[in-house]
């Protein structure tokens, strides 16, 4: 018997930021969603309008052990994204990118399917070239605190690499830059929540450093729909691939553009610049809107403007203010 079409998607680290986004749009485009998390930096409420939907599955599982399921195609976004979180433990860290990866490249091999890993601009590391390009190798401290992320990911991208070579499994890996919008973890010290949450209430906006560090930040919908189209692209186009925004902004400018949308009296402190923090990053995008036909749509205002009513809405709830 002709094997039925089927559209069944994996979604790891589905109960995350951009996985709950994503695992929506999938949603909407008619996909059977089975959505994997360990519940580590993710919770159930992230995708609590999706549970009750009938091609919705949520299943508690660690992506460092074997996972044995029948699907069509894998988005491997399993991973904490904030450094506060991949900091805490940063064994755990790696070998989640790293085993996590093997796990779900075994998958892809078995059933012959495309495989997508959500990798980052974190493997170029403090950049020396500016905007990165994908051919870029990166300037990455092998032994930092940032290392457990940094290299957990750039081992990830050789093993997807590999596994092309070796079994010519279908792969895809996406460099994605800094994103934000809806969802992002209001505690775990990402910068445009913090700044956000900290406008609203008034309080103290914690710029690190002297705030001239840069970075280039993408709303979730751009990011995610970057990833729709690089899942359904042909199987030569395999990436790296820079997913981003390239409008870049200093984190001093940042702060004073939140407190200008939310017109909020808190004042700007300075504090310590963390370990290997890069100065700046800015995509180029030029591979992306080349072999996707994609660029991001929703500017920094506009974008932010969202995330704010979203983090609003979340203080005006008393029994969210506990996670604050
Ligand atoms: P997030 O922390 O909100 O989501 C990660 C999800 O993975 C969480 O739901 C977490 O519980 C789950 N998870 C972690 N370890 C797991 C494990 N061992 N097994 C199963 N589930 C596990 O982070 P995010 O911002 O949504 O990032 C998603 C992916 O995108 C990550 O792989 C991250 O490295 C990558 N990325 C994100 C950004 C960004 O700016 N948000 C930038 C570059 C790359
Ligand atoms: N794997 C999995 N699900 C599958 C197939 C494989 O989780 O459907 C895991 C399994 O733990 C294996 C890893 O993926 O160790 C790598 O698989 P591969 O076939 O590449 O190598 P193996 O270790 O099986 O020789
Ligand atoms: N940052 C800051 N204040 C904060 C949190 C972060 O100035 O309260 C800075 C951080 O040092 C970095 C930038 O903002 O220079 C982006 O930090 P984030 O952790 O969001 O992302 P990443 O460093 O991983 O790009």
């Amino acid at each position: 018997m002709a094997r039925q079409f089927t559209n069944r998607v994996l979604v790891t680290g589905g109960c995350g930021f951009i996985g709950s986004h994503l695992c929506e749009r999938l949603i909407e485009r008619g996909a059977d969603v089975l959505c994997v998390d360990n519940f580590f930096t993710g919770s159930r409420a992230n995708v609590e309008e999706l549970l009750s939907h009938p091609r919705f599955e949520l299943l508690r599982h660690d992506v460092t052990m074997p996972l044995y399921v029948e699907v069509d195609k894998i988005f491997n976004l399993a991973c904490p994204a904030s450094p506060v979180h991949y900091q805490f433990d940063p064994v755990k860290t790696t070998r989640t990118s790293v085993q996590g990866a093997i796990n779900m490249l075994g998958l892809a091999k078995r059933l012959k399917i495309n495989v997508l890993q959500a990798s980052t601009s974190e493997v170029y590391g403090d950049p020396s070239v500016h905007p990165q390009t994908e051919d870029y190798w990166g300037n990455v401290n092998p032994i930092g605190p940032r290392s457990c992320y940094d290299e957990g990911k750039r081992c990830a991208e050789a093993l997807f690499f590999d596994y092309r070579r070796q079994h010519q499994t279908a792969i895809k890996v996406a460099r994605i830059f800094n994103t934000y919008g809806p969802r992002t973890h209001p505690s775990d010290g990402r910068v445009v929540s913090s700044f956000i949450v900290q406008a609203l209430l008034d309080a103290d906006i914690t710029v690190h450093g002297n705030g001239s560090q840069t970075r280039s930040f993408c709303y979730v919908d751009d990011t995610v729909a970057a990833l729709l189209r690089l899942m359904d692209s042909p199987f030569d186009v395999t990436g790296p691939i820079n997913i981003g925004n390239p409008n870049e902004i200093s984190m001093r400018e940042l702060a004073e553009l939140i407190i200008d949308l939310t017109g909020s009296r808190s004042r700007i402190v300075y504090r310590p610049l963390p370990q290997d923090d890069p100065c700046r990053r800015r995509p180029d995008i030029s591979r992306a809107k080349e072999q996707l036909e994609w660029a991001p749509k929703i500017g920094l205002k506009e974008g932010l403007l969202k995330t704010i009513n979203h983090f609003n809405e979340l203080l005006m709830r008393p029994s969210s203010r506990t996670d604050l």
